[in-house]
């Protein structure tokens, strides 16, 4: 397929956010291209909202600069945390990356600093920087996310044109598993009626507990009224027509979020948490202990229990408030330290501590198991299993 490359730097690693993000826990990130020439037929970096401009498949931004920006810019991170190289709106190991080659000149220049690395793609591209990859690992963790819903590669063709194969992307994971690197599973989207079965759910589980795979991340469709939701029925409309009424009635209240039906979501919430509680449904603790400050690990951890019991149908009210006055002296903290530029992560990580030994930190918490569990992870740095869900 010819593209139209377009040449823009990026400014900066850092995110615009106040908090660390806790869904695909990171502090930093970036991506070396925008748009896709993967041109997955559900993708939601078409949708209007990211403005990615011209043909998503074919003009794809290309952001050169990023090798030379992270030397600039990682030597004065002043904080400890992950680094995502992902995007909604675009894959880092595209067809393109086979030529202009981005990607293995970061992961050199990553064997040289402690930030941990997670990687999202479709691509099984991303094999021929394995042995880069392996000793950013070593150094200070990778985790690879890689994308997989379809096991019939059929349906992978018709909905993910230009990503790898299934065979490929499974052949990527055992390869990436084989070398102790960590490895997700990104299962979203389900597409309704046609690979969203209990069946098909119960085949993608069993292959990837065989793969040994550390976490899964399941999710449905969403379809935001524009380009991307036409873009979409008309692929329906062509391939499947038999559904087409009911994928209207699905999508019919036309939200922003681009979301189904409330009972439609219910129902796949439901069979998610039955049927994929083999694995953990969150970056799992150990994955994230050792690659932020303290106070980030214990915001992420806090807010990965609160989804994990309220999936047991645990009531977590007593947790969200502990999680609510954890996250406003969170945020007051890192309001001071982003004034004083002399303060590093180990100063707001004492602050803490000191809290937590002279037992003021019970006055945040207001809770006294949970306060126990907390000197449990901070001051003893046990894990917490999201599978057992207790302390190791
Ligand atoms: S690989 Fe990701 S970013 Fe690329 S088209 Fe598919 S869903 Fe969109």
């Amino acid at each position: 397929m010819i593209i139209n490359k377009h040449y823009k730097n990026l400014q900066s690693i850092s995110k615009n956010t106040k908090l660390v993000h806790t869904y695909f826990p990171s502090k930093y990130g970036f991506s070396p291209y925008q748009a896709c020439q993967h041109g997955c037929k559900y993708c939601d970096g078409r949708a209007e909202k990211y403005y990615v401009e011209g043909d998503f498949e074919r003009d794809i931004v290309i952001r050169e600069n990023i090798p030379k920006l992270l030397q600039e810019q990682l030597p004065k991170l002043r904080e400890r945390g992950t680094i995502s190289i992902s995007s909604g709106v675009s894959d880092p190991y595209q067809p393109v990356e086979a030529q202009e080659r981005i990607m293995p000149q970061v992961a050199e220049i990553l064997t040289t600093y402690s930030h941990s690395v997670s990687i999202m793609t479709k691509s099984s591209l991303i094999l021929r920087d394995i042995d880069l990859w392996e000793k950013v690992h070593q150094k200070s963790g990778v985790i690879l996310m890689i994308s997989l819903t379809f096991l019939d590669d059929k349906l992978r063709q018709i909905f993910e044109p230009q990503a790898s194969s299934v065979k490929k992307r499974l052949e990527t994971i055992k390869a990436f598993k084989e070398r102790g690197i960590y490895v997700g599973v990104l299962a979203m989207p389900f597409i309704p009626y046609i690979s969203d079965s209990r069946e098909g759910l119960l085949a993608l589980v069993d292959k990837l507990a065989e793969l040994e795979v550390d976490f899964v991340l399941p999710g449905g469709l969403t379809l935001r009224p524009g380009r991307q939701k036409d873009i979409f029925m008309s692929i329906i409309k062509d391939k499947f027509p038999q559904y087409l009424n009911a994928f209207k009635n699905l999508y019919r209240e036309n939200r922003q979020s681009g979301l189904a039906i409330s009972s439609y979501r219910d129902r796949l919430n439901r069979e998610f948490n039955q049927i994929f509680s083999k694995l953990p449904m969150a970056v799992p603790h150990y994955l994230y202990q050792d690659q932020f400050p303290i106070y980030d690990e214990l915001y992420i951890l806090l807010e990965h229990m609160k989804e994990l019991y309220s999936k047991k149908g645990v009531n977590t009210t007593n947790l969200e408030g502990a999680l609510q006055r954890y996250t406003r002296w969170l945020l007051a903290e890192k309001k001071n330290f982003n004034r004083r530029r002399n303060l590093r992560d180990f100063d707001l990580e004492q602050k803490l501590l000191f809290l937590i030994h002279g037992g003021e930190f019970a006055n945040i918490i207001k809770n006294d198991k949970l306060i126990n569990f907390i000197k449990g992870v901070i001051l003893e740095r046990r894990t917490f299993d999201y599978l057992k869900l207790k302390l190791d």
